[in-house]
């Protein structure tokens, strides 16, 4: 067997399923935004907890630019869960988010400097840059803070990450921001046309 052909060798899902339908129940049940953000933390940690289970095509850095990939949208588009990988030196623009969102390190680290608005309205850092690794959770929101600029943390390797956010982050009106506070609108889409298939069940039968 080639290494291309065990590269590319199916895996076991299943644990990206179990995120889906928890995160289902917990939408349904939950009072308000932090208790999103309180549980929703616990089951992502859980799911990057082990590094097994995201098909490689979700994790193939592009030379170019860092890559954004729809692993699952909710029916009613109440929450949508992507992979983020950056290739080395790679960086998203200083960006807003308008809705929850969580960010769970999978591979490698991921630096976050957070923004937050001066007295001119300009951006300035909010604290210093946060390094996250393999198996950490980061939150943000309108409510708790939304700007924000993602880096990867290595620079001879990807990083990859897996994000959820309440709503289908790919088509929301967003801005991405110059230092001086200037807005560019920005809808993110996605890099991919093909989406993991986590609903054949005949796999554990
Ligand atoms: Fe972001």
């Amino acid at each position: 067997m080639t290494a291309a052909a065990i590269f590319d060798r199916p895996v076991d899902t299943s644990r990206l399923r179990g995120f889906v339908i928890a995160l289902a129940d917990l939408l349904a049940a939950a009072r308000d935004e932090q208790a999103i953000l309180d549980a929703g933390s616990a089951l992502l940690a859980r799911l990057i907890s082990r590094d097994d289970w995201l098909p490689p095509a979700f994790a193939r850095p592009h030379p170019m630019r860092y890559q954004q990939y729809l692993l699952h949208c909710d029916s009613r588009e109440r929450f949508s869960i992507v992979s983020f990988v950056w290739g080395p030196g790679q960086t998203t623009p200083i960006h807003d988010h308008m809705v929850w969102g969580l960010v769970g390190v999978l591979r490698g680290v991921e630096k976050v400097e957070r923004f937050r608005r001066n007295e001119h309205g300009a951006l300035v850092a909010d604290g210093e840059p946060a390094l996250l690794r393999a198996g950490e959770v980061d939150a943000v929101s309108p409510r708790i803070g939304d700007i924000h600029r993602v880096s990867n943390g290595l620079s001879s390797a990807p990083s990859v990450s897996i994000h959820v956010y309440g709503a289908n982050i790919g088509g929301v009106e967003r801005s991405t921001y110059a230092l001086d506070g200037r807005p560019t609108r920005f809808v993110s889409g996605y890099a991919n046309g093909d989406l993991p298939n986590l609903w054949d069940r005949s796999r554990a039968v």
